[in-house]
Order: C-alpha cells, then sequence, then structure tokens
C-alpha cells in the first residue's frame, strides 16, 4: 500500500484565478425532514399509530453548507473579530414560500451561512423527505424524497456563469445529486470553463456522462456509490492489501475518465484516496455511534474547509474523519455536525 501521507499541495489544483481568499460554495438540495419512528411499518391500507415524530432541516445541499461553517467557526462566533479568518460559505438553491423554507434560511443564517443565493420560490413547497424509521428493525429507515422547490433549479441558470453571492467566483464549488442532473451537469460545465475547481459528492448515486468527469476536481463517494457509478462490483472482504487493491481499481476508473482527487468513505473502515501518482487508506477515528445521519455530509464539509484552508489532502481526510467520528456520537442531521471548538 501507498503511503497515506499523500501530500499533494492542495492550493495547486484550486482553479479559480478570480478567487481572491478562500469561499465555498454549495449548490444543491434544501429538504425538512419528517421523521416518524415506528413499532413496525404499516401494511397497505393499514393506520397505525407511531411512536413519536420530529421534524429536522436536511438535503445534502443544506447539510455540506452547515458542515462547512459550523466546523470553520466556534458556537457564537458573531463579531467581526470573532469571524476573522472564517472562510465564507455561500448555499445556492431554492426554497419554497412556507414555513420550512424560513425555519432552513434562518437555520443556516444562524450556522454562519451566506443564504443570500437562496431563492424562495412563491407558491411552492420546500423539499421534503418523508422518512420512516422502524425502531424494532433497530433504526432501519425508508426515505421518500420529493424534490419540490429543489427541482426548479434549470440549467439555464447557470449556462453563462456560475452565481457570485460573495460578489467573485468560490475557490471550491460543492455538488451534490439532489437537484436535477441536467442542471448539475450544467453548473460543472460551467464551472470547468471558469476554472472554479468542483468537489462533487455523487449521492444519491446517479450515472454521469463520461464526458463530465473530467470537471470534478474532488469526487467523494461511499463504497455503494463508487461501485453503482463503476458499473463493477466491489468486493471489501478479503485483508486489507485486497481492499485497497480493489479500491485502486475502481478509484482508477474515475482518474481515467479525468477526476483529479478520488476519496472514497467506508463507513466505520475509515477512507480510501487516490490520485493519478499515489493512493492510500486512513482509518476512521475509533468512536461509540448512536446516530450515522449525516456523518457524509460532516466529512465532506470538513474536508472541503481544510482543503480551501491550503492542508493537504491526507490531513483534509484526516480532519475530516475527526469531524465525522463527532458526528456520529450524536443524534439528528445538521444539529450533530460539530463546531470548530468541538474538534
Ligand atoms: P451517510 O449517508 O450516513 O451520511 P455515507 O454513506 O455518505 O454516510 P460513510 O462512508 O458511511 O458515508 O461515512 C462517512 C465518514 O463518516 C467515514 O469516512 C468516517 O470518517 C465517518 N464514519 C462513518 N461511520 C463511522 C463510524 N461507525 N465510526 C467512525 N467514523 C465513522
Amino acid at each position: 500500500m501507498a503511503s497515506p501521507t499523500v501530500g499533494l499541495p492542495v492550493g495547486t489544483p484550486f482553479g479559480s484565478p478570480h478567487a481572491l481568499s478562500p469561499s465555498i460554495m454549495v449548490i444543491g438540495s434544501l429538504n425538512a425532514d419528517l421523521v416518524t419512528y415506528t413499532p413496525r411499518i404499516p401494511a397497505a391500507g393499514e393506520t397505525m399509530t407511531a411512536n413519536g415524530f420530529r421534524t429536522g432541516l436536511g438535503g445534502k445541499g443544506a447539510n455540506q453548507a452547515v458542515a462547512c461553517a459550523k466546523i470553520g467557526r466556534r458556537r457564537g462566533d458573531a463579531t467581526p473579530a470573532d469571524l476573522k479568518g472564517a472562510v465564507p460559505v455561500y448555499m445556492v438553491g431554492a426554497v419554497g414560500d412556507d414555513v420550512y423554507g424560513q425555519t432552513m434560511t434562518s437555520s443556516l443564517t444562524a450556522a454562519g451561512v451566506d443564504v443570500s443565493g437562496i431563492a424562495v420560490r412563491a407558491g411552492q413547497s420546500t423539499g421534503v423527505a418523508v422518512i420512516i424509521v422502524d425502531e424494532a428493525a433497530g433504526g432501519e429507515n425508508r426515505i421518500m424524497l420529493s424534490a419540490e422547490a429543489n427541482g426548479s433549479l434549470t440549467p439555464d441558470e447557470y449556462a453563462m456563469s456560475l452565481p457570485t453571492p460573495g460578489g467573485g467566483l468560490p475557490s471550491l464549488l460543492l455538488l451534490q445529486l439532489e437537484i436535477p442532473l441536467p442542471t448539475v451537469l450544467q453548473i460543472l460545465e460551467t464551472a470547468h470553463r471558469q476554472g472554479v475547481a468542483v468537489l462533487l459528492n455523487a449521492a444519491p448515486a446517479q450515472m454521469l456522462p463520461d464526458s463530465y468527469y473530467k470537471c470534478i476536481t474532488h469526487l467523494v463517494v461511499n463504497e455503494t456509490e463508487a461501485s453503482f457509478l463503476s458499473g463493477t462490483a466491489l468486493d471489501l472482504s478479503g485483508d486489507d492489501s485486497q481492499r485497497d487493491k480493489e479500491l485502486s481499481r475502481v478509484a482508477g476508473h474515475f482518474l481515467a475518465l479525468g477526476v483529479q482527487h478520488v476519496v472514497i468513505t467506508l463507513g466505520a473502515a475509515g477512507v480510501f484516496h487516490a490520485t493519478s501518482s499515489d493512493s492510500g487508506h486512513i482509518p476512521a477515528v475509533k468512536t461509540k455511534v448512536l446516530d450515522t445521519t449525516a456523518a457524509g455530509d460532516t466529512f465532506i464539509g470538513a474536508y472541503a474547509l481544510a482543503l480551501v484552508q491550503g492542508q493537504t489532502v491526507a490531513e483534509a481526510v484526516q480532519w475530516a474523519n475527526r469531524a465525522a467520528a463527532v458526528a456520529v456520537g450524536r443524534r439528528g442531521a445538521q444539529e450533530s455536525i460539530p463546531w470548530l471548538d468541538e474538534l
């Protein structure tokens, strides 16, 4: 296995000649999570009483923006002096003109995210995830996503240029696949043309045309997504060296298509990272697990932040493993993401 210290100075691949100082922009989904805890899954036509219900804030886009912001600030930081040096985080997306949209924007603002790029769509609903948690089955969940306002982001809006809510282009753009795929593809193309580095979290997994992979600086996927997108089975049942060989093979598929850095997250087993010249496995932080919701989003926020702050990819992965380990020790999505002073 190659050294896990990948050692690439991450400032170099970052492309935007226009970004004067580090900044992160997320273009993606914002959802209200409606979670019902049940003793079992109701049968067709059956009405049953649930054990409990809660609403939460989610959506991979919003979660990752919150992760970038919280992990870059101490809780309660508010004055210009407190925030000196904090990386600005801009969220771009759409919510409906309903109570979920209002709650979402005020919660993102409280976390330190600039919400001026969030459109409020009149007459539409905010995106919703209806989640049933089967408590008898160890908390196994079933999720129905309704895109609602998230579905209103059109490719045309991004054809000429990326949005610039902070007045300039970001040093890193984060994308996921919870907004319409044609819109994501247009954004990838525009970012590539404008020289903006992109981190794509290809989740939930959908096939991407091969020609778009060259627009991706950092591809971050879990093992299931890596297998789906590469169109090959991933057998991780062997020993460490067989596992790394297998991950290297799948990462090689994306590198050959033009991705610069491939990061495959493996839950409690850590992370595999590869570039065309180096690769390695970095273990997760051992911790007590309460709820893994938003572990991936926390990892991505911390990884992105560390990169724009000039850390190497290996350092960024280690930092992100630490942040995600804190998140899995707490319940919930955005509320489980740690502030800087909790790391
Ligand atoms: P999710 O969809 O649940 O948010 P994911 O499938 O996208 O997550 P994972 O690979 O499960 O992503 O986890 C992302 C990262 O979170 C891991 O690389 C690791 O750093 C951390 N993590 C996840 N599970 C654990 C665990 N049990 N113990 C320690 N760290 C964990």
